[in-house]
């Protein structure tokens, strides 16, 4: 199969070299092979880690020496590898692009630009200026100015983003593992899954037990990702970005690669989607189980009576998580009272809202049209 537009992602392990440089002849293939689907007629997103590696690769070049582990870990150090590491990223993709005469734009993006509906637009309609113009976008977290609470922190997720964002057909991220492991009869994740059709807590306990060397994404930021694209009708496949040809392989499905994850029948739209992932929620609402299978199966409201608990401190119109008592994150919302308000109204019937907070505004703690479903970690 054919696909339309693609969007890759590769991290960091798979761009770098053992000493962090950036690894040119890798990229020069990378180059090579999004040309190849380029010429065959499909839109082509690059979503890059990188930046901050390479950018301290750059300052040990300049400073003659190197720069120690615990301070690569404090954020100002990070974002400032970030400015220096992401210049040195476009120049490689720059001259790796131009040996087959095709333009590369730099795109920067934070969480922001998809929680504010303005800004979503306006970076759509960039990335969709810049395909239509046969252009390749180079994507990145804008490191130096993301704020970091709400970081995406990984690109894994900001890859899933994009690809919702421009109704991608195919999401493939390529990392330095093969895709999803399973455990063998010792429990030893030795077995590769090759095909996922539903994010289950099985699936979910197997990110657990694998994941990658280096780099800020693990196997459960791979399966975060693969919610987003999923539910947004993007067919998502992790696989080794070291493999000869591996582009070429999964965008015209010879044999298996990796772990494919298929998407769900029926896509979330825009609105729901950005409900769902565009903003960071601001607290927790804890409902017991009954309220969880009238949201989950009869497609309801959440109402007071539903409610056990919250966590966090929210305001009415706010995001919320919605968890069952067990722990697991099933769906998200505005919600229509705040946390304190909720304290006070969780378990009474709607009849008595009033009574409680001495006004009502919804008989619904979240209506069911600002509810959507999601299936996130367990926590
Ligand atoms: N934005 C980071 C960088 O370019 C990488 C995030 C990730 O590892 O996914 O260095």
């Amino acid at each position: 199969m054919a696909y339309r537009r693609v969007v890759i992602k590769v991290g960091t392990s798979t761009l770098t070299d053992e000493t962090g440089a950036l690894d040119r002849i890798y990229i020069a293939s990378l180059a090579m092979q999004c040309a190849a689907e380029h010429r065959s007629g499909a839109d082509v997103v690059l979503v890059s880690s990188g930046a901050i590696r390479a950018g301290i690769d750059q300052w040990e070049n300049y400073a003659g020496q190197t720069v120690p582990h615990q301070m690569r870990a404090t954020m100002p150090l990070k974002q400032a590898m970030a400015a220096i590491g992401q210049p040195v990223l476009m120049q490689a993709y720059l001259a790796a692009f131009a040996a087959y005469d095709l333009p590369v734009a730099q795109v920067l993006l934070t969480r922001e630009d998809f929680g504010e509906r303005q800004r979503f637009l306006h970076a759509r309609n960039t990335l969709q200026q810049l395909l239509k113009m046969g252009v390749v976008p180079v994507i990145n977290e804008n490191d130096t100015v993301a704020i970091e609470e709400i970081r995406f922190g990984d690109n894994d997720t900001l890859a899933a983003m994009v690809a919702s964002l421009l109704d991608a057909d195919l999401l493939i991220l390529l990392s330095d593992v093969e895709g999803l492991y399973e455990p063998d009869e010792r429990g030893r994740y030795t077995r590769l899954v090759r095909e996922v059709h539903r994010l289950d807590e099985n699936i979910w306990r197997m990110a657990r037990g694998s994941g990658t060397r280096m780099g800020t994404g693990g196997m459960i930021t791979k399966l975060q990702a693969a919610q987003i694209a999923t539910t947004s009708g993007v067919t998502m496949v992790i696989a080794h970005g070291r493999h000869e040809g591996i582009i070429h392989h999964i965008c015209r499905g010879h044999g298996f690669v990796g772990t494919v994850f298929r998407p769900l029948p029926r896509k979330l739209c825009h609105r729901k989607r950005w409900l769902a992932y565009g903003l960071p929620a601001a607290g927790t609402i804890i409902v017991n189980e009954g309220a969880r299978e009238r949201i989950v199966n009869d497609g309801k409201s959440l109402l007071p009576a539903g409610v056990l608990s919250c966590e966090g401190h929210f305001l009415p119109q706010q995001v919320v998580e919605v968890r069952d008592e067990k722990g697991f994150v099933f769906a998200r919302g505005f919600t229509n009272y705040s946390s304190e308000e909720l304290s006070r109204i969780a378990g009474c019937q709607t009849s008595q809202i009033e009574q409680r907070l001495g006004f009502k505004r919804a008989d619904e703690v979240i209506h069911r049209d600002n509810l959507v479903l999601v299936y996130g970690a367990w926590v």
